[in-house]
């Protein structure tokens, strides 16, 4: 079988037998009728002529139903997930609304609620001079108790 024509073309006989996948070529020839095909438009449009009126293959099994059954299980996890973080918060919220009426929220502490260590110093010597005043008014009426006279003889 002639595989090349005069003007360096694949002859129809060629191709046609590529196109039916006769075993008519040896390994020089196929490889040479690839490498062909691979840059010449003409001879690859004859090809795919001849491929398309062959007949398609048909699968075993159609896995037309098991896609449509995973697009369905996709598209129920997809509006589960976004709806159910979205009803999640409307659930809060109305717990929140409703049921929170005598709850009372803290709020996080904040710098000015601690007293600072200036603060907590003033108050213990407020107290030390508390102490202290009273210690000495103490004192002062306990000397006040002596008369004088009392040291004299
Ligand atoms: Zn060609």
């Amino acid at each position: 079988m002639e595989v090349f024509l005069a003007d360096g073309h694949l002859s129809t006989q060629a191709i046609e037998a590529l196109a039916n996948g006769q075993d008519a070529f040896t390994e020089l020839e196929r490889l040479e009728a690839a490498e062909h095909l691979a840059f010449c438009n003409s001879c690859l449009q004859r090809y795919t002529g001849l491929l398309e009126s062959a007949p398609l293959l048909v699968p075993e099994r159609s896995c037309q139903k098991s896609i449509w059954t995973r697009i369905g299980m996709k598209t129920f996890q997809t509006l589960t997930s976004r709806y159910t973080a979205a009803a999640a918060a409307v659930a809060l919220a109305l717990t929140i609304l409703w049921g929170g009426e005598g709850a009372a929220f803290a709020r996080p502490a904040l710098p000015e609620d601690h007293p600072s260590v200036s603060q907590k110093l003033s108050g213990m010597t407020e107290d030390l001079g508390d102490s202290l005043r009273h210690a000495v008014a103490g004192w002062s009426d306990f000397f006040d108790g002596f008369r004088p006279s009392q040291f004299k003889e």
